[in-house]
């Protein structure tokens, strides 16, 4: 067991699905790996892509599960972009796609949410997506507006199946209008730099785990930051024999991992 990987890692930055929990339960020696944490003097953040939900949703998901955490301890993609803009384009008016709980967060931001005449289209999870909405942004695009994403994954997990997410909304903007959006979430720099400014630490105290490769694991790969893979979730030993995505360690789950410690 190499302990030398996570050496300087003083968070861990974890997936939620597929990764800690999957279809309403923890995964078995998920907590176990938390407790582990803190016995060598570490820290954890949750971190999603899905911005459909807010941190009061996922902490209710936890809570119901048996694993109640503070407010501060789950960073939604959503906060990365509401950062981003606040930092960026401060006071720009932004036409969002997103459900009410998105529209919430940027509220909360700040954000110069607007109906008409945006500087910017801001793509979201939006679960409550309609023609009217896609066809407005798709002129807003068209008419040259900042377009951004809040994340790139193309489709998210349901306990009956998947629901296409905002990555697939993607391809349809760019089907429509030839634009493609500056995403953040992970695997992102702009969702280091959230990271490493929220928590006043450097990248090298960070340590990303979760079970997606094209997000959780390459957001460790292409930023030199140490990242395990879990196969708890969507990703195989045969898929991950065959990407050209690397982990620092893959390991079967939060568990396994706890021996890295
Ligand atoms: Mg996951």
């Amino acid at each position: 067991m190499d302990k030398s990987i996570f050496a300087k890692t003083k968070y861990f930055i974890i997936d939620m699905d597929g990764t800690f929990y999957l279809s309403g339960n923890i995964i078995e020696g998920s907590k176990d790996f938390i407790s582990k944490l803190r016995e060598t003097g570490r820290d954890f953040y949750f971190f999603t892509n899905n911005s459909s939900n807010n941190v009061e949703v996922c902490r209710e998901k936890l809570a119901k599960m048996g694993f109640p955490v503070d407010e501060d301890k789950v960073i939604v993609s959503s906060h990365v972009a509401g950062s981003y803009l606040n930092k960026n384009y401060p006071g720009k008016r932004v036409y969002l796609l997103g459900n009410e709980r998105l529209t919430g967060d940027m509220i909360r931001y700040g954000i110069n949410l607007v109906d008409d005449d945006p500087d910017i289209v801001l793509l979201g999870f939006d679960t409550t997506l309609t023609y009217e909405k896609i066809r407005k942004a798709a002129n807003y695009l068209a008419a040259g507006v900042t377009y951004i994403a809040t994340h790139p994954d193309v489709n998210c997990p349901m306990a009956d199946g998947f629901m296409p997410d905002t990555g697939s909304m993607i391809e349809m903007f760019a089907a429509s209008t030839g634009r493609r959006p500056l995403v953040l979430g992970k695997p992102m720099k702009a969702t280091v730099d959230y990271i490493t400014g929220l928590l006043g630490c450097d990248k090298s105290e960070l340590a990303f785990v979760g079970d997606r490769l094209a997000t959780d694991i390459a957001i460790g790969m292409n930023h030199g930051i140490p990242c395990a893979l879990v196969y708890s979730g969507v990703t195989t030993r045969e898929m991950y024999a065959e990407s050209e995505i690397r982990a620092s360690v893959d390991v079967d789950n939060l568990k396994a991992l706890a021996e890295y410690l």
